[in-house]
């Protein structure tokens, strides 16, 4: 079996974003959480980018037993009125805290021209005091931000401070400081990239009871899949081709990274 700890099942089954899920939105739901089962995917992990969509991903995991949601808002994403997200997060988290696995993506993200550094760095502090207080894994989305993004995660290190780098781009010694903080590294599509050497290089050499398989779907299908719209079946191909890397069998690669992501996010209890 395979977790899928990353995907956006909220985002693929309506056509705008930050928008409440439509009445109905099960029968959609339910097509993709089938096929993804077909392909042994068992456990979904749909995750949050703002106060609505969060709230989505609250609502399909209330509506299948197989999906578990995280709140966050992502750093692009965060509004004048972002600290109002906190406090709906935090009377989710007490609605339903066994649905609620964690709190993401949230993270820096430099990307884009005139972002908001300083409202960056607030949202995402906010956030992880958020996951600390509740006891949450944190899921992480950094681009061109990595050494800020580093050090805020090493003065906030504490023994329960925990998570995922999402959509792991970065180089060996970034994984390094990453694994030395306790944090995971997920990977998906990216992995199967012609120009992604580096990443595989990474992937090849960091411990397998370190990595988490993700599609963030629907977003950055595997190579195969390209010009499609990912879905989280296609974890079972991420899982062969990093198999096919590591030299070890899929079973193994399945049994080690499905172990890691109900252990981060205390699947195995819920
Ligand atoms: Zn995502």
């Amino acid at each position: 079996m395979l977790i899928d700890t990353h995907c956006h099942l909220n985002i693929i089954i309506k056509d705008s974003f930050d928008t409440p899920l439509a009445d109905g939105f099960e029968k959609a739901a339910q097509a993709l959480i089938t096929e993804a089962l077909a392909s042994d995917v068992t456990t979904l992990i749909n995750v949050g980018t703002s106060a609505v969509e969060s709230a989505n991903c609250v609502k399909i995991a209330q509506a299948f037993p197989s999906c578990f949601a995280t709140l966050g808002t992502h750093p692009n994403d965060l509004t004048v009125t972002w600290k109002d997200d906190i406090k709906f997060y935090q009377d989710l988290i007490a609605q339903h805290p066994q649905l609620i696995v964690g709190i993401g993506e949230i993270g820096l993200d430099y990307h884009y021209p005139q972002y908001d550094k300083k409202r960056q760095y607030a949202g995402l502090e906010a956030q992880i005091t958020l996951a600390l207080d509740h006891n949450l894994p944190i899921v992480i989305h950094t681009r061109d931000a990595g050494q800020d993004l580093l050090t805020v995660l090493e003065h906030f290190k504490t023994d329960t401070l925990r998570g995922i780098i999402h959509c792991f781009s970065e180089d060996m010694s970034f994984a390094q400081r990453a694994l030395d903080l306790g944090f995971m590294l997920g990977i998906g599509g990216p992995l199967t990239y012609p120009k992604n050497i580096v990443l595989r290089e990474v992937f090849t050499t960091v411990p397998l009871e370190s990595i988490v398989l993700e599609t963030d779907a629907p977003f950055l299908p595997p190579q195969e899949f390209r010009g499609k719209k990912n879905s989280p079946a296609h974890i079972r191909t991420v899982a062969h081709y990093l198999a096919g890397l590591r030299d070890c069998s899929y079973d193994e690669v399945a049994r080690v990274t499905t172990h890691n992501a109900q252990t981060l996010f205390g699947l195995l209890k819920a």
